[in-house]
This record gives structure tokens, C-alpha cells and sequence, in this order.
């Protein structure tokens, strides 16, 4: 007798936080895609929905909460299953099954390989899969190309985990150890993206440029940049003690890696980065950001910085401007300092003077002013290509507006293109001479 082919179901996925988050989420699609699941762009019409969480900042804890909450009412309607996967998973494992009673199941970012036993064990019981691989067992789960095409971007995964011991940070202990994928691995993947058009590739990792899956990171990105069809390479995000001569090097002389490096500084303070357990000086920081400018020249530099971490005195607050000021760079993600369980600045908090809490108020109007100068800076860089040609790799369609694209520039800068689909297709590297700078982005044209 024939095989009947189960019936086809669908999942929904949330996914908060970053790029990893991103990918893995991705993944976790791909697998459920084997197994009889298609992907739904809506809740109510899930079988499955999954929640894939962060859990950098208190802030995304309550927005799983809240995002719960809401789905909970499909649950009652259709008895969808709804699965958190992720940080907030691992740090919190079985307690959150507890915390919210109508949870089937919770797993941590190294069980993603067993989600589709996990949504049939769903059926028998409730449970938290929250272990950890041994890292020479650690199995990267593989991009399936084929969803990637139709698509001029992709992450690839070069490596998981972090090993620093960041005193704010929460990462270690929801992602695990470091573990690099091995190379000959992540080279055959974008090989296989970039048969399927795509043309940009970024290497992600928490930690990514401590790689050392078989070779060092620089070599890494060369082998990636001689990859046909490759034309572009970024990576993200990356932690200043690695960045390397080999990489600065790399900068100077791999055309095909992009001029834009995101370096998260924290803090312009040294105090403040000790206490933080950076392990740089701002002095050995702007060490490396000179080399990295010298090396190739308008390259754009984003950064991270934390304000009202423990003990951070106005003084230490004005060092972060000063920084910033000198360092002008592209853009920053800037945050209020959130503390964290199972971190070392949170057990230290109010233990002695220089540890002491900095009030809300005092944080909030800090990162303000913060996110002002960097307002300022960004308008003046982003008005400083105005009437230059510039090459930009075109994504797609601009979301309701007809005859309107985007694509960025090499240092990642978003540019709104006047041009049509025949005129800018997705993939293409088109010159565009820039007419307009906005806050956030370039408009232009596409040159002659
Ligand atoms: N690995 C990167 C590095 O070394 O800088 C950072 C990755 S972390 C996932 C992203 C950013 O979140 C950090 O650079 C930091 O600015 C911010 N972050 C991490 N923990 C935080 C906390 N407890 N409170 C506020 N911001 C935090
Ligand atoms: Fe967190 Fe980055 Fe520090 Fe690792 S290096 S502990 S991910 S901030």
C-alpha cells in the first residue's frame, strides 16, 4: 500500500535580537521544511509557533512576555503549539514552563538539530531541552541554498559562542563556549549560496573574528572573497582584542571585504572598561581604529556603547562623548546598562563606591544626549556623499513605493534608488550618484 504523505503544516516564527538569532531562526524553518512544515507569514493560521528569543537586555525579556501573551489566544482557538527556543530559553529553562502554564515546550540554542522530535514529544508531554553539545561534537546546522535564492544577502555562521567574560554580558552563559565551524564547511556553503545568486555574504558570530576553524579569521574572509560569484564580504560582530594586524591586512588588500567594520568600544572611560573586564585601554582601542583607517581609507566604523553602567560618573560619561567626537563614527548602537543574572556586574553592583547603581533617570538622560551627538555625526557623514557616484549592490523593492529600490554602498550605507526593476535588479552593482542624504540613509540615481 502507498505511503500517505502526512498532512502539511505550518509555523510562524518570532524572532527578537540579532543577526544570530536571525539565522538560527532561518535554520529552524529550513528543518521544520523536511518534516511536512511550510513557513506562514501569520500566527492564526500556525500549527506551530515559535519564539526565538534574546535576552541581552531585561527590555527583550518583557517583550517575549508580552508576545506570549497574544499568542496564547491562537492556542486556545486552534491548539496551536507554541515553542520558545533561544537565550531567554536557556538561561531560564524549565522555570519558564512554569512562569507561563499554556507553554508546550522550551530549548536552548544547542538543540535546534532536534526541534522536529521536540513538536512530536510536544504531543505527549511539556518539557525544556536545554543541553549542551561537547564542542568537538557540535554540529553547525547547514543553510539549505535553495531558500536563499531570489536573495542578493545571506549570513553565514562562522562560529558560536564566546569565551570573554564581558562583566555586563549574558552571552556566555545562554550561548556556550566559542566553537569555530570548520572551514572547508563554511566555504562549501557560500559557494552554494553564491550559485544561487547571491552576492553578498556576511560571516556572523558572536565573537566572530577570534575564528579559528582551521585557519585564522583574515584568511578565512580571503578564501570567502575568491569564492566566484562572491562579490561582496562583511562579518559581525567583533571584539577589539581580536582584531589582528592579519585582519587589518585584510582590510588593506582584499578589495571584496567591505569598507565598514562594527568594533563595539562600551565605553570611552578606562575605569569604566576595567570594571567591565574589556581588557583595552580607549587609548589601545584608537590604536587599532587608526591602523584600521590607514588601511583603508572612508572606511566606516560602527560601534556599541553602554551608558550607566555601575560606578559611571559624569566624568566617565563625558569620555564617551569625547570618544565619540573623535572617533566620529558612522553610527552606534547605544544602551542603557540592563543587568543581567548570572553576571559579574550584577553580583557586584552596590558591593563598594566605585559600584555603585547609576539612577535610571541619570542613564536615560545620558544615553539621550549620547544619541544626539551621534544624530549630529551621522547627518554630517551621510551629507558628505552628496553628489558623489558611489557603487551599490541592489536588495530589492522599496515597501509601497512604486518605481523605488534599495540596495547599500560597500560601507553598508542604505540607498534609496529613483530606478525600476529593469534598471536596478536585485543582485545588481550599479553606480548611483547621490542627491539626497537623509538621517539614516542616501537617496540617488543611477549614474550614466
Ligand atoms: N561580542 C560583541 C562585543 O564584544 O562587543 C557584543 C555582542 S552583544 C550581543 C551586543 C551589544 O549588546 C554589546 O556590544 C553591548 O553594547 C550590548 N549589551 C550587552 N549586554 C548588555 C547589558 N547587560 N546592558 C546593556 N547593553 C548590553
Ligand atoms: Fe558578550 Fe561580546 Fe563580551 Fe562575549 S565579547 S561576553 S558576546 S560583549
Amino acid at each position: 500500500m502507498a505511503e500517505i504523505a502526512p498532512a502539511p503544516r505550518k509555523v510562524f516564527v518570532h524572532t527578537f535580537g540579532c543577526q544570530m538569532n536571525e539565522a538560527d531562526s532561518a535554520r529552524m524553518v529550513e528543518l521544520l521544511g523536511r518534516h511536512a512544515f511550510s513557513r506562514t507569514p501569520y500566527p492564526e493560521d500556525a500549527d506551530l509557533i515559535l519564539l526565538n528569543t534574546c535576552s541581552i537586555r531585561e527590555k527583550a525579556e518583557h517583550k517575549l512576555l508580552s508576545a506570549l501573551g497574544r499568542y496564547r489566544a491562537h492556542k486556545a482557538r486552534r491548539g496551536t503549539l507554541l515553542a520558545v527556543g533561544g537565550c531567554v530559553a536557556q538561561q531560564e529553562k524549565d522555570r519558564l514552563l512554569a512562569r507561563v502554564p499554556y507553554l508546550d515546550f522550551v530549548f536552548g540554542p544547542d538543540n535546534i538539530s532536534k526541534l522536529p522530535d521536540m513538536v512530536e514529544r510536544a504531543a505527549r508531554e511539556r518539557f525544556a531541552e536545554t543541553g549542551w553539545m561537547a564542542s568537538e561534537e557540535y554540529l553547525f546546522p547547514r543553510a539549505d541554498p535553495e531558500a536563499a535564492r531570489g536573495h542578493t544577502t545571506a549570513f553565514v555562521t562562522a562560529m558560536k559562542g564566546c569565551d570573554n567574560v564581558c562583566s555586563f554580558c549574558i552571552v556566555p552563559h545562554t550561548r556556550g563556549r566559542e566553537v569555530s565551524r570548520p572551514r572547508q564547511e563554511i566555504l562549501a556553503e557560500c559557494a552554494a549560496l553564491a550559485e544561487v545568486g547571491v552576492r553578498e555574504v556576511t560571516l556572523i558570530g558572536q565573537n566572530v573574528n577570534s575564528y579559528a576553524g582551521g585557519c585564522d579569521f583574515a584568511a578565512l574572509l580571503r578564501e570567502v572573497a575568491a569564492i566566484p560569484g562572491v562579490a561582496r564580504v562583511r562579518f559581525t560582530t567583533s571584539h577589539p582584542h581580536d582584531l589582528s594586524d592579519a585582519l587589518i591586512e585584510a582590510f588593506r588588500c582584499e578589495p571584496k571585504v567591505m569598507p565598514h567594520f562594527h568594533l563595539p568600544v562600551q565605553s570611552g572611560s578606562d575605569p569604566v572598561l576595567l570594571r567591565m573586564r574589556r581588557d583595552y585601554t580607549v587609548e589601545a582601542y584608537l590604536k587599532r581604529f587608526d591602523l584600521l583607517r590607514a588601511a583603508r581609507p572612508g572606511i566606516a566604523i560602527t560601534t556599541d556603547f553602554i551608558v550607566g553602567f555601575p560606578g559611571e560618573a559624569e566624568e566617565d560619561f563625558e569620555r564617551s562623548l569625547l570618544l565619540l567626537e573623535r572617533a566620529r563614527f558612522d553610527n552606534s548602537f547605544s544602551f542603557v546598562y540592563s543587568p543581567r543574572p548570572h553576571t559579574g556586574a550584577a553580583r557586584r553592583v552596590g558591593s563598594a563606591p566605585d559600584w555603585s547603581e547609576v539612577p535610571r533617570e541619570v542613564a536615560v538622560a545620558r544615553l539621550e544626549r549620547l544619541q544626539a551627538v551621534q544624530r549630529r555625526i551621522s547627518s554630517e557623514t551621510l551629507a558628505g556623499e552628496l553628489g558623489k557616484t558611489v557603487e551599490v549592490l541592489v536588495e530589492g523593492a522599496l515597501e509601497g513605493e512604486e518605481g523605488r529600490r534599495f540596495g547599500r554602498t560597500a560601507e553598508n550605507r542604505v540607498v534609496h534608488l529613483d530606478a525600476d526593476i529593469a534598471r536596478a535588479p536585485a543582485g545588481a552593482l550599479l553606480p548611483v550618484r547621490i542627491t539626497r542624504a537623509h538621517a539614516n540613509s542616501l537617496s540617488g540615481v543611477v549614474a550614466a
